[in-house]
Formats: C-alpha cells, sequence, structure tokens
C-alpha cells in the first residue's frame, strides 16, 4: 500500500498546524490550526467573517490547496487538542471536504464554539465523538487509534493510523505526565506495544515545540505545587491578588480556583475564553467547579464583578483573568492600564501562572502589561508553571519507546528543528533517507 504524508502546515513554524496521511485510496488529515500571531499583528482583524484565501495569504491559516496533489479520499478530520493552532481553521477549510470532524469529547465541544462563531462558511460537516482507547475503521484496510496522552489541555490524544505497512503515529502535543491533576496519565504502555506489534511504527511525526531543551518536562502536578507554595505565602495578605493562565488550561485553573478558597477568597473567572474553556469543561463533565463559581465573559457582567469585588472588599477574592501573554485588549492588559474598576495598589500581588510564548511580538506585549502593572505598584509572581511540550529525554523515550522506521519532525521552524535532528542522528536516523525534514506544502512519499 502507498503510504505519502503532506506536510501542510506547521513546519515553519509553531501554529497553523495541518498534516495529512494517505494510506492507498484512503486520506486523513490531522489538525487544521490557526497562526494567531500572524493575525494580532493586524490591528482590530477579525477573523470571523474572512475568507479561507485572504487568510492563507496572511500565514494564518494551512495553504491546504496541496491537498489538490493527494490521489485519494479524506475519510477523517482529526483534530488533536483543542489548542487553538490545531483547531482554528477548521472553521475556514473542513467545509471543503466530504469527511466528519473525529475528537475527543472536550476538543469537539471547542470545536463546535468555532464553528458557532464562524461568520462566513457554513460547516456541516459530522461531528463524531471518539475517546482515547477508541477506533474507528478508516476504509477497508486502516484503523485509526487515539492514544491517551497529557498536555496543557485536557482531552489530547495522539492518533495513530494502523495501516498494512506499519503504523503512522501523530505524536502532536504532548508531554509525558504521570500525575496530570485531571485525567489520566499518557499511555506509554500502548506506546510500547504499538512499536512492537505487527509491522510496528513506520512514521512517527514528533512535536518539536521545545527540542531545543535539554531533560524532561515535569509534570502537571509539580506547577500545582509551585502554585499552592505561591498562594499559600500570600494567606496574610489583606490586599488584591490576581491571578492569570491560558483559558484553555483547564487544570492550572482548577488549581488556581482551589487554592484560591484554601486561603479564604472567593475565585472568579474573567475574560470571555475563561468562560468559554471552563464552561466547556464543566459541561463536559471533565470539572465541577460547583455553583457558586462567578464566570464571567461579556464586557458588562465582567465591570459588574469588578465593582463587586472592590465593593466587597479586593481582599475577599482571587480574580483568574486573561492575559498571561500580554494581550492588548486581555483583561489583565486592561487592568494595568487602569481600564477597569479594580484598583491595584501598592504590594498588590500578581501571579503569571504561565511561560512567555518565545515570539517577539508576545516577548514585547507581555513585557508592556508587567510594566503597565508595576508602575501601579504590583508584585508580579511570572512563571508559575511547566510546560505542555516534550524536552530531550522525553524525545529520546519516544524514539525508544516506538522505534519508528521513519522520522518527521514538526510543530516548529527550522531552527527549533536543529535539537531534535541532532538527538534523531544520534540514533542512527540519517537526514534525506529516514528522518525527513521539511516544511510547509511538501508530500513525502515514504512506502512507493
Ligand atoms: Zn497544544
Amino acid at each position: 500500500m502507498e503510504i505519502e504524508i503532506a506536510t501542510i502546515g506547521g513546519y515553519e513554524e509553531v501554529g497553523r498546524q495541518m498534516t495529512a496521511v494517505r494510506a492507498g485510496d484512503d486520506i486523513v488529515v490531522f489538525d487544521m490550526g490557526l497562526n494567531l500571531s500572524k493575525v494580532l499583528i493586524h490591528d482590530n482583524i477579525e477573523t470571523e467573517g474572512m475568507h479561507s484565501l485572504d487568510l492563507i495569504d496572511m500565514g494564518a491559516i494551512p495553504d491546504d490547496r496541496i491537498m489538490n496533489d493527494l490521489e485519494g479520499d479524506v475519510q477523517a478530520i482529526v483534530p488533536t487538542h483543542g489548542h487553538l493552532d490545531h483547531i482554528g481553521a477548521i472553521s475556514k477549510l473542513a467545509h471543503r471536504y466530504d469527511a466528519p470532524i473525529v475528537a475527543s469529547p472536550f476538543t469537539l465541544e471547542l470545536v463546535k464554539g468555532q464553528i458557532e462563531g464562524e461568520q462566513k462558511f457554513g460547516v456541516d460537516n459530522d461531528l463524531v465523538e471518539m475517546e482515547a482507547g477508541e477506533t474507528m475503521d478508516i476504509g477497508d484496510d486502516v484503523e485509526l487509534e487515539f492514544v491517551n496522552v497529557t498536555h496543557s489541555v485536557i482531552g489530547a490524544i495522539n492518533p495513530v493510523l494502523h495501516t498494512p505497512e506499519g503504523a503512522v503515529v501523530y505524536g502532536l502535543d504532548k508531554r509525558m505526565d504521570h500525575d496530570p491533576v485531571i485525567g489520566d496519565p499518557i499511555d506509554m504502555e500502548r506506546f510500547r506495544e504499538i512499536g512492537r506489534e505487527g509491522e510496528g511504527v513506520l512514521c512517527y511525526v514528533e512535536d518539536c515545540t521545545n527540542a531545543n531543551r535539554k531533560g524532561r518536562t515535569p509534570s502537571e502536578s509539580v506547577a500545582r505545587s509551585e502554585l499552592k507554595d505561591v498562594m499559600q505565602s500570600m494567606e496574610d495578605y489583606d490586599g488584591g491578588i490576581v491571578a492569570t493562565t491560558f483559558a484553555s488550561h483547564i487544570a492550572r485553573v482548577k488549581s488556581l480556583v482551589e487554592f484560591a478558597r484554601d486561603i479564604g477568597r472567593e475565585p472568579i473567572l474573567l475574560g470571555r475564553s475563561m468562560e468559554q474553556y471552563s464552561g466547556a469543561a464543566e459541561r463536559i463533565g471533565a470539572v465541577s467547579f460547583t455553583n457558586d463559581l462567578g464566570m464571567f465573559g461579556h464586557r458588562k457582567s465582567v465591570d459588574r464583578a469588578f465593582e463587586r469585588i472592590m465593593n466587597e472588599g479586593k481582599e475577599n477574592f482571587l480574580p483568574i483573568v486573561t492575559g498571561h501573554q500580554g494581550e492588548p485588549r486581555a483583561m489583565l492588559t486592561r487592568m494595568g492600564r487602569g481600564e477597569t474598576a479594580y484598583d491595584l495598589e501598592e504590594g498588590d500581588k500578581v501571579i503569571f501562572s504561565a511561560g512567555i510564548i518565545p515570539e517577539p511580538t508576545n516577548e514585547g506585549q507581555r513585557y508592556q502589561s508587567e510594566q503597565l502593572l508595576r508602575m501601579q505598584g504590583a508584585r508580579i509572581y511570572d512563571d508559575v508553571h511547566v510546560s505542555g511540550h516534550l524536552r530531550q529525554e522525553g524525545h529520546y523515550q519516544m524514539l525508544d519507546t516506538l522505534q519508528p522506521d521513519h522520522l518527521i519532525p514538526a510543530h516548529q521552524n527550522m531552527e527549533g528543528f536543529s535539537g531534535y535532528v541532532s538527538l534523531a542522528e544520534s540514533q542512527g536516523y540519517e537526514v534525506g533517507h529516514d528522518l525527513h525534514v521539511t516544511s510547509n506544502g511538501n508530500t513525502i512519499q515514504i512506502v512507493e
């Protein structure tokens, strides 16, 4: 059976991920993501009403016109998890394919939100829920399986395409977490079996986000205990404490909510995306934040919540807000600019439970936001966080576990691939032979 892989997006950047695997006449598409930084750099662009081709020209969504070169039918569109760089282009591209969107319950809930917000295209692909550990037939000879992995969002899976030539494992995005706070640990046992059974692993596509970092990415439970330590140190403070994190990082939001209560404060989620993601997590039953947790997304209800906090005393609350990267329109940035009713005073504490995404626009905006907060006297606790992506020892362990015949580094640019290429070469892989360093818009014929 011919096996061909199209590296459509996310092979020159972290963002707009999209990869297609053709096995004989059947094609499965993994991820359809958005590169948000290409959107945010323009003032006031609303992507909801924009045409796909304009977004492709901006470099914001994958250029899927290369799909015309693949001879086969798309049988499934499979987003691996709910981050925008993996699902953000579904509402712009999926309607062109006569295929269901297959995803885990949390991811599917977020995809529904994307489709509902879309104004230009009507996306009516079937939405099929599939849990980790389950399989689905693709045509007559191929099977799709979801393996449970751990990442900085719940419901992450690695899809595996079992073909007569061996398994194609799509490894985006993950870290190896054996104590992930919410959900099951990464299913290394299943990966070990896949590496040993049948024809073994034909090809592995790897998440190279942190490939240039040595050592091992710690578990979410490490971030949780660090956060606990930081918040307990503030227990006696009788002024304002504000926290920010990735709205999609439900495990972290859960920890913030719990520790707020531990130190006698009422947590309140503020900002549109906080309400969206935590609401989705509650709907699928991943968390139960109980009825007394306030979540406010719309501007007016957020304003009212801030007024209530000021009236009842900031020492009684922990606002958990958007704006961890200093995004100009996010809640924390607005607080820094003094645009909300919340009054920051000398000695008030701001916890960034997030790293800075290493990208110049982000770095500049985050710097500005911190400066604005400092100018009002805020004390900054930054980087109370662990990454959701494997570092080198995790990559080594995955190679050892899967023993793939072919490797394709993804989710980075050429510079970002370099650490992975060195590691793979040290394990006997050869560039141009079985180690395929590539860019957007290429096809790689693995089996002729
Ligand atoms: Zn991700």
